[in-house]
């Protein structure tokens, strides 16, 4: 088909094991000295064999590929991937046949999930390299090229990050991805891009990529196969190598390493332990909690909110915790850029709030307000609510009187509007009295009295 896209994906992601894949050194190197978390095996010292493949990073990603609804094999077998790289000390990269095959997520094909070893860093300025991070445990997730749009590319590693989030099995803290994304429009030449580390570059870099090779097709003139990098600050790509073929990397099967062979006590095991997917939890809140689609979608999209919301549904209204979270939660998380987890939140304070809200001792205009005040505070929503004199509903209807007319008198301008068919100045108005109250009464109340008094 002409001016078709076709997009796939290979991902990389660090698995979250506390040693090394064939060496007990520790994982952790980023709070660690340069080249502190290091051993002759890792550092490919001469003679030094492998140890025993790290059996949490083998039941991480069967994990992950039976959450991707692959078909798992039962046998595994290390290959050397030969390259000349400082990182590399051993000159070749330790790399799995597939632990699973043929899966399945948001309507892209999965080929396979493999396990191999991070490399370390190397700074090309100073020439310094740092081992710490080198026979780390990677996961890494070939899909078909499935995939017809940007847009669609972005979604798909969405959905691939709640996997990744429901598992379990992948490290916390973020950033650890890198993405590699082939592409090739109306059956020209594949072009791969290297090493994108987020989920918006990727998105980017393929939106600029479509634009090149359509420009170039335009003109008749043909992609080149070839390796590009994408360049983040400029969000554009550029040549870095023409394709290497697979060839090119000379894979042998590396001799120190023993055959795995994955036994069905080993698969039981993990298949008894086997989280939820997110699209699971998704149906489970529909069902339960009777909620609607986009709504359980919201907060089923993190694993730690759908923990917290169905600790909160035992002990608030289900339905009224559910918008809750899916509108005010969710708006505060996303405005300060965190997830629950690193929100600091606690359950018991939000359980709190929306008590308070239920039992009208706040009104939810307040009840917006603390939550914005409950991240990373250690005062529960009541003692915020005092802090800022905003506990009491002012429910003796004569102060509300008194002070909508004080509003009406002091904003001649909007009741002339509001009299002369400008029926929205009456929004202005409830926002004048809101602020006089610092939120504290319904809007339904203040609505009444305004009507009363304007009608006059
Ligand atoms: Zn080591
Ligand atoms: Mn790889």
């Amino acid at each position: 088909m002409l001016d078709e896209i076709k997009i796939g994906f290979e991902i990389h992601e660090q698995l979250a094991t506390r040693t090394k894949l064939f060496c007990n050194c520790s994982t952790n190197y980023r709070d660690s000295d340069p080249n502190s978390n290091i051993c002759e095996i890792c550092t490919g010292q001469p003679g030094a064999k492998p140890m025993a493949v790290n059996r949490e990073a083998l039941e991480g990603a069967i994990t992950i590929a039976m959450m991707l609804g692959c078909e798992i094999k039962r046998e595994i077998i290390f290959l050397r991937k030969h390259y000349d790289y400082p990182d590399l000390p051993n000159g070749y990269q330790r790399t799995s046949t597939p632990v699973g095959v043929n899966g399945e997520l948001a309507g892209v094909k999965i080929w396979e999930v493999h396990l191999e070893e991070d490399p370390g860093k190397y700074d090309p300025i100073t020439g310094k390299v740092d081992y710490n991070r080198c026979g780390v445990p990677l996961i890494e997730i070939v899909t078909a090229p499935d995939i017809r749009s940007p847009e669609q590319a972005r979604e798909f590693l969405r959905e691939l990050m709640k996997i990744f989030d429901y598992s379990n099995k992948t490290r916390k803290e973020g950033g650890t991805m890198r993405v590699d994304v082939n592409i090739s429009i109306s059956n020209q030449a594949r072009v791969e891009i290297k090493n994108i580390n987020s989920i918006k570059g990727v998105y980017k870099a393929l939106k600029y990529e479509i634009m090149r090779q359509k420009n170039l097709i335009k003109r008749g003139l043909k992609i080149r196969r070839e390796t590009r990098a994408f360049i983040e600050d400029q969000m554009i790509t550029k040549p870095m190598r023409l394709k290497e073929y697979a060839e090119d990397y000379r894979y042998i099967p590396d001799p120190d390493v023993l055959p795995i062979k994955i036994t069905e006590e080993f698969l039981e095991k993990i298949k008894k332990k086997l989280p939820e997917t997110p699209k699971e939890k998704e149906k489970k809140l529909m069902l339960k909690y009777n909620l609607p689609e986009d709504v359980a979608r919201v907060i089923a999209s993190e694993y730690e909110l759908a923990k917290v919301y169905e600790e909160v549904a035992k002990h608030v209204d289900a339905r009224f915790a559910a918008y809750w979270i899916k509108d005010e939660l969710k708006r505060v998380l996303e405005y300060n850029d965190l997830t629950f987890t690193q929100s600091g939140i606690k359950v018991e304070h939000l359980v709190e709030l929306l008590k308070m809200i239920r039992n009208e001792e706040i009104t939810a205009k307040v009840g917006k307000k603390i939550i914005e005040k409950m991240i990373n505070n250690k005062k529960s929503p009541r003692e915020i609510a005092k802090e800022h004199g905003l506990l009491n509903v002012i429910s003796d209807e004569n102060i509300v009187q008194k002070i909508v007319l004080e509003v009406i008198n002091e904003h001649k301008k909007a009741v002339q509007d509001y009299l002369s068919g400008k029926k929205e100045a009456v929004n202005y108005l409830i926002g004048q009295v809101m602020k006089k109250t610092r939120g504290r009464v319904k809007p339904q109340i203040v609505l009444k009295y305004l009507n009363q008094y304007l009608k006059r």
